[in-house]
This record gives C-alpha cells, structure tokens and sequence, in this order.
C-alpha cells in the first residue's frame, strides 16, 4: 500500500479492520490504538483534531503499539511546541543583537538525540534540536548563540567563548541543561 500523509484534522478514510482499537491517555493526550490489516507494515500516526491515531502493524504486540504510541507522541508534541517558535526570526535577530554573522538557514531538526544543536559554517546552516522548543526561550536562545558564535569560531577556544559570552544568560543556560543531564558542550 502506497504511503499516504493526511492533514491534520482529516480524518482518513477506514482501511483498517475493526479490531484491536484501544482509546488510551499518555500525558494526558489522548492516543487511538488500532491494530492494521496484514498488509500494513509500519506505524502511521496521524493527528485528528486532538487525538493522536496510531496505526500499528498487525503482528505487533499492544505493549510493543503503546511504547512506540509514547515516542511518537513525544515527537509529535515536541513539533506543536516547535512550530510555535519562529526560528528564523529568532536566530536573526540575536545575530544582529549579538554582533554575529547572520545564518542562511536554521531549522529544527527531530533527529538530535544526543546534540541540542548543529552549525555547518561552510552553508550557514544552523540546525537545533526540536527538544528545545519546550524549555524556557533564553535557552533555546543561548543555543542558537552559541551555533551563531561557530559561523564565527568552529572550535570551543577562548576566542569562541568571549563571543557565547555576549549572551548574558549563557552561564544560566548551561547550568540548566546540565541540570537537564545534558552536556552543555555537545552543541
Ligand atoms: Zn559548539
């Protein structure tokens, strides 16, 4: 069966058996289970209205369609959160705030498990980890300083800490990704 994206709020159409479908809250949203038809292969979710639709593979266990229901809700809130936040805007204006090169694109990304944030200095090209969107902004911006700062300095040297530096709140960020058990370097 060829893949499908359906809008949020739209409702598609029913090609699933009638069976298997469980309504369970995972912090406090509200997840549909339905168990697919043999032909379905992957997990689609889908947004309707409020409630998270996740479609699960006919072979798959329910504890097995709860615990991937859980990430991609986590996913899913973690791109709400984002696509309130204008990153572009963001970015350009702590450059011009910061005395820093304005970037050619900043995007989110949902792959940065384990980084906050990438720079790629040769394409301007800035990329944060979409987990940032829920923690307080003057992280998020210290973030985006400090991928700023490297279009500047690729390295951690003391040159690129005097630009970081120019933030304000930079020390106050990193103490709260630390105590968000992250390292506050790996950016
Ligand atoms: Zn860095």
């Amino acid at each position: 069966m060829p893949r499908r994206t359906v809008p949020d709020g739209e409702i598609p159409p029913a090609r699933t058996e009638n069976l298997g479908a469980a309504q369970v809250y995972i912090d406090g949203m509200e997840i549909e289970l339905v168990r697919g038809t043999r032909r379905r292969k992957h997990v689609e979710a889908v947004l309707v209205g409020e409630r998270l639709r996740v479609t699960f593979p006919h072979w798959m266990s329910a504890a097995q369609a709860r615990e991937t229901a859980e990430e991609l809700r986590v996913r899913m809130q973690r791109r709400l959160d984002a696509s309130r936040i204008d990153i572009v805007a963001r970015a350009r204006k702590l450059a011009r705030d910061y005395d820093l090169p304005r970037p050619k694109t900043v995007t989110w990304s949902d792959q940065q498990q384990s980084r906050w944030g990438s720079c790629t200095p040769d394409l301007g090209a800035i990329r944060v980890s979409s987990r940032l969107a829920a923690f307080p902004s003057w992280v998020l911006d210290y973030v985006l300083v400090h991928e700023l700062a490297h279009l500047v300095q690729r390295d951690h040297s003391p040159a690129f800490a005097a630009l970081v530096a120019r933030y304000p709140l930079a020390e106050r960020a990193r103490g709260f990704l630390i105590a968000k058990d992250l390292d506050p370097d790996d950016l």
